[in-house]
């Protein structure tokens, strides 16, 4: 029942018309009896600033915030998250006094979900594909979750670079090393974990795969894709073929979603409850 206590959170994007997080939030207050309602609001281009701004005037009590304005709503926030400072990209806001304060949990959902498939991080050598917004989030994380070793390939090489600087700069060791994506024959002699973060393969371009030889998928031991949609990716298949594992995105989706409702309402979101959102989600991708 919506009333006059109901609190309002929602999502800024655009597009956000493809959204899953509606289903995350509104069963999470339906299953914990929480009075919150979560909606989508498409903001246009050159309104970013005024639907911040409004949603405080209107006390919406949080937002989460999808592509293109992670990194633009930094500008218009009263306080930002020391990691999400580091990531340079916030997806969620939590109202304070005075303005929102800003948080990723894009990259700890990413790394709950890691955990909850028994993915480990630590003495990990992994190859990182991409070098967008996700890529370097999933680098900061990687190499402050303790990696051995990130090999970042990227088409444009230069993206890679940069980001393989500022991380081995703060690190204070040389752990993001780059490589071009045609680059990985001299990788031989061991197994890794990859993970996709690039946006090739992605709904409805199913064919695609950012790397088709079948040398490559023959190095990992688990192909991880950050995409969800389709379910199954090229990259995914090409992984399995080689005897691979291969995991998709949605679970990152997942808990980037329940942090920012613990967020939200100073709670834990236990993994029944969890496991019981996955199952809606894994529904409604068919
Ligand atoms: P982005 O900033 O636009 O970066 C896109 C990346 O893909 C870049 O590295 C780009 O390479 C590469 N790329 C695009 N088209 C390419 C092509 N034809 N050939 C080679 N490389 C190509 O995107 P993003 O925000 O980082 O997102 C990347 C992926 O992560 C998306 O698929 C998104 O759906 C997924 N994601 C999932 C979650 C989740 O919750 N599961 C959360 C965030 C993101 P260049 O640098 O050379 O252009």
């Amino acid at each position: 029942m919506i009333n006059g206590r109901t609190k309002t959170c929602g999502l800024i994007g655009n597009p956000v018309e493809h959204t899953m997080s509606p289903t995350i939030h509104n069963r999470l207050s339906e299953m914990l009896h929480t009075n919150l309602v979560y909606v989508p609001f498409h903001v246009e281009k050159n309104l970013l600033q005024e639907a911040v701004e409004g949603a405080f005037a209107l006390n919406l009590w949080g937002l989460n915030v999808t592509v293109p304005y992670k990194s633009e709503v930094l500008t218009y926030l009263k306080e930002v998250d020391p990691l999400a400072a580091r990531i340079g990209a916030v997806n969620t806001l939590v109202k304070t006094e005075g303005g929102y304060k800003g948080y990723n949990t894009d990259m700890p959902g990413l790394f709950r979900a890691l955990e909850s498939d028994g993915i480990q991080i630590p003495g990990e050598h992994i190859i990182v594909l991409g070098a967008g917004g996700a890529a370097r989030a999933v680098t900061v994380l990687l190499a402050e979750k303790g990696a051995e070793e990130i090999i970042l390939c990227n088409r444009t090489i230069e993206k890679a670079g940069k980001i393989a600087d500022e991380v081995n700069g703060y690190m204070g060791r040389n752990v993001v090393r780059v490589l071009p994506l045609s680059g990985y024959e001299e990788l031989k002699g061991r197994k890794y974990l990859a993970i996709q973060a690039t946006s090739v393969g992605l709904h409805p371009n199913d064919q695609d795969a950012i790397i088709l030889d079948k040398d490559f998928y023959n190095l990992l031991h688990t192909g991880y894709d950050l995409i969800f949609n389709p379910s199954s990716t090229r990259f995914m298949k090409l992984t399995e073929e080689a005897g691979g594992r291969a995991i998709n995105g949605l679970k990152m989706l997942l808990y980037q979603g329940i942090i920012s409702y613990e967020l939200w309402n100073g709670i834990q979101v236990s993994q029944e409850s969890a496991m019981e959102i996955y199952k809606l989600l894994k529904e409604e991708m068919g």
